[in-house]
């Protein structure tokens, strides 16, 4: 029993930290239409600073912890920053664009539990555009051999940003991550309206409009949705696609209240309460989307995660009064009885 993530749910304070998102550079290797992460900055946290902040997040109750970028595989270090959670016994995800991963399976393999593979076509003209580069046949034969070296602690699961360009190929990704025998499918919509993915104030992504619907486009991206739900009714129901037929809707009602034909789906998020990001220079973040709280770097981790700006988010979060969260693409919800039962 985890009683501590249990109080975490129920209130605005912080008793301890059982997920984090950690940016290991914002350095990448492709060039997506909808991200502006391309260099890595000069001041990353070192390799001797991440085994001094995964000892703090240990002794703070970590249990699982996500490396995201940027693309983590850029750097040289990653097996070793792997090693270091793993001596912990902490969970371990990788978000990659699959670009290295036949490359450098072998030096990762055994450390992580889950490996997200982002695929945003199921044709390489479609994903290489979103992309920005030619990437699909590489990224295929990357998950191919992840595949392939199960089984082992890694499992491999494709992760689709759902834009303009790829709505209308839905279905032949849920029939290509079958063909390449993944575990799972995840859908999430392009963001549009914050200022993550390297965007820092700069607004909204360049050529908006070729990634966002037109009314006409949502009607038909509704439509594929009644198909895709009526068709994998199976893959709905054993998690092949994780998201509910209504997690679905919800991503067509976005791009609908995009174009302000109706309002933002609403959603249940608690991410500041069971979780925080990282950022590859150690700025502390309650989630993917909200400002920053704290450094990482400080060494009283409990301290930052209860200072009085912290605490003000997670009960404007709570209360649903933020415009950031009332239109929000991604969103993480942990029920008290799941962090009561320590499933991270
Ligand atoms: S979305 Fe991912 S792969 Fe694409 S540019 Fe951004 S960090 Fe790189
Ligand atoms: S709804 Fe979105 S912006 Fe709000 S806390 Fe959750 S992840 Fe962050």
């Amino acid at each position: 029993m985890n009683f501590k993530a249990w109080l975490n749910t129920l209130s605005a304070s912080s008793h301890t930290l059982p997920i984090v998102i950690l940016y290991v550079t914002e350095g990448c290797n492709l060039r997506c239409c909808m991200c502006s992460y391309r260099k890595a900055r000069p001041d990353e946290l070192s390799i001797i600073e991440i085994e001094r902040l995964a000892c703090t997040l240990a002794d703070y109750g970590l249990r699982h912890i996500v490396f995201s970028g940027g693309e983590p595989l850029l750097r040289r270090d990653f097996p070793a920053i792997c090693k270091i959670f793993s001596q912990y016994g902490v969970q371990e995800t990788l978000l990659t664009n699959g670009l290295l991963l036949d490359k450098r399976l072998h030096e990762i393999r055994t450390f992580l539990t889950e490996i997200i593979v982002s695929l945003d076509g199921a044709t390489a003209g479609t994903h290489d555009t979103i992309r920005g580069r030619i990437s699909f046949e590489q990224l295929l034969a990357g998950i191919r051999s992840a595949v392939k070296s199960s089984p082992g602690p890694a499992r491999v699961s494709i992760r689709t940003v759902v834009q303009k360009q790829n709505y209308r190929e839905l279905a032949q990704l849920i029939a290509l991550a079958k063909s390449l025998g993944v575990r799972r499918i995840s859908f999430l919509a392009a963001d549009l309206l914050s200022d993550g993915f390297g965007r820092d104030g700069k607004g909204p992504p360049a050529h908006s409009d070729s990634i966002s619907l037109t009314a006409e486009e949502v009607l038909e991206f509704r439509a594929i949705v009644d198909a895709i739900v009526s068709t994998y009714r199976t893959e709905f129901r054993t998690g092949f696609i994780s998201e509910s037929p209504d997690k679905l809707y919800h991503i067509v009602d976005y791009f609908g209240a995009l174009i302000g034909r109706n309002p933002f789906p609403s959603n249940a998020c608690n991410a500041p309460m069971v979780s925080a990001v990282i950022t590859s220079t150690g700025d502390l973040l309650p989630c993917y989307f909200l400002p920053r709280f704290g450094d990482a770097r400080e060494t009283n981790l409990e301290q930052t995660l209860n200072n009085d700006t912290i605490i003000d988010t997670r009960r404007k979060v709570r209360d649903y009064v933020l415009e950031r969260c009332q239109t929000c693409v991604c969103t993480l919800r942990k029920s008290s009885v799941a962090a009561l039962l320590d499933r991270f």
